[in-house]
């Protein structure tokens, strides 16, 4: 099939709106990788429609990315803000109104994309209701998720179900590591095929900002030493460890040591809740006056953080895949990151970062220590982690893998279709 050729998809991400601000409570890598894989995607002649939940009445319900690009904001119950695990609920609301519009624009979609276990029943219906081949990426398995949380919560059962229907009849899956491949043979089911293509991130953007320079624009004094952590607050990210290992450092007494803990919040909703947790954890160890809580980070800011730091550490209790990672490394910052699912796949330990046993205090201690001790093994760390990022992480890259493999799927749903 050549260029022209390629058709609409439906990339569907109920929970995780590709267009809105990134980095609060259900705002992630999630919502990245659609709205980078989409917008590549386009740019290789496919027709992209992104379908999610209406979450807010006063968004526009389209937001066109670029011409071939768009954004659908769909309303499935109440629009405004709703807890993940209770959006499961609307989902008749979410696939009538996804119907409708295809009717009311005339659409044919030849493949839908979905994205977590919530949109995947969404792409199991289209895939019976319209015979679409579906291709699946998790984000998340529940199967692992519940191995690190004490209380398991009521929507476990269906999840687990829903994901093991999606591994066992969508026509692909995606596994974004060789980690999260393994999960799922082990834990999900030895059914359905699996195919690895790993996240991405702009490899022009993150490392064009050299670290003097975004120190200065930052207002950090060139002899610091800057710990940084980038993402969400929740509780599988691990910022207590964190925290708790900076505060065993040597260089917790040293007044050129910052820690960095950068992430939006909401007071009230659970990261309201976790940041809070976390400033009295610093309070408590000593370490207000050296902590900063900028809030959330935005797209245009990244950069300048990410180069600022001297490392970059990702405490996680389990990590899918991992995007601030890859993004520290194409900045060329070490990282120190939790041995734990596709943080194993993007960092080469010793090489382009350090991993240790996740929840491990005195481990990551001990990991910070020797970057902060050591600039030329830092330095070295941060080279190889670009050249990495380069070889194997952009999303021009994901994208045409992923090109590949809708053209594949398209091609085999019409075989079977006529046969
Ligand atoms: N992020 C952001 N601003 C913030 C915090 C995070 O833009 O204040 C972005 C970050 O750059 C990354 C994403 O949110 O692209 C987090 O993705 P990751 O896969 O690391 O974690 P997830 O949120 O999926 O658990």
């Amino acid at each position: 099939m050549n260029k022209r050729q390629k058709k609409s998809i439906a990339l569907i991400s109920v929970h995780g709106d590709p267009a809105i601000e990134i980095g609060c409570e259900e705002a992630g890598g999630q919502n990245v990788y659609v709205r980078q894989v989409g917008e590549a995607l386009a740019q290789q002649g496919w027709q992209v429609d992104m379908f999610t939940r209406a979450s807010n009445a006063k968004l526009p319900k389209i937001v066109d990315r670029n011409r071939n690009c768009r954004i659908i904001r769909l309303s499935a119950g109440p629009e405004k803000f709703i807890p993940r695990q209770e959006i499961f609920s609307y989902r008749y609301d979410f696939i009538k109104a996804l119907l409708e519009f295809q009717e009311r624009s005339g659409k044919k979609y030849s493949l839908v994309h979905a994205n977590y276990w919530i949109s995947g029943w969404i792409g199991l219906e289209l895939k019976k209701k319209l015979s679409l081949p579906m291709v699946h990426t998790y984000h998340s398995l529940g199967a692992v998720k519940y191995k690190s949380v004490s209380t398991i919560p009521t929507i476990a059962k269906t999840r687990l179900a829903v994901e093991k229907a999606c591994l066992e009849t969508a026509n692909y899956i995606v596994a974004t590591s060789p980690q999260e491949k393994e999960h799922m043979r082990s834990l999900v089911s030895k059914k359905g095929d699996i195919v690895i293509i790993p996240c991405g991130t702009y490899i022009d953007l993150f490392g064009s900002i050299n670290r003097a320079d975004a120190r200065a624009s930052l207002g950090m004094e060139p002899d610091d030493r800057i710990v940084l952590y980038l993402g969400r607050f929740d509780k599988r990210k691990g910022i207590e460890t964190l925290v708790r290992a900076v505060a065993k450092s040597k260089w917790s007494r040293d007044s050129r040591l910052k820690l960095i803990i950068g992430g939006g919040s909401t007071p009230g909703r659970s990261d309201g809740i976790e940041r809070k947790r976390i400033e009295e954890i610093v309070k408590e160890l000593g370490l207000w006056s050296k902590t900063q809580f900028p809030g959330r980070i935005s797209d245009r800011e990244l950069p300048f953080y990410y180069a600022a730091a001297d490392v970059c550490v990702v405490p996680s209790h389990y990590e899918p895949f991992g995007l601030v990672a890859i993004e520290a490394m194409a900045s060329r910052t070490p990282v120190i990151a939790s041995k734990v699912g596709g943080l194993q796949f993007s960092i080469v330990d010793g090489e382009t970062g350090l991993l240790v046993s996740p929840q491990n205090e005195e481990a990551f201690t001990v990991a910070l220590d020797r970057i902060l001790d050591d600039r030329q093994l830092a330095q070295q760390l941060g080279l190889n982690g670009r050249k990495r990022v380069e070889n194997k992480f952009s999303w021009n890259e994901v994208a045409s893998e992923l090109n590949d493999l809708y053209l594949q799927a398209i091609e085999e749903n019409n075989v079977s279709l006529a046969s």
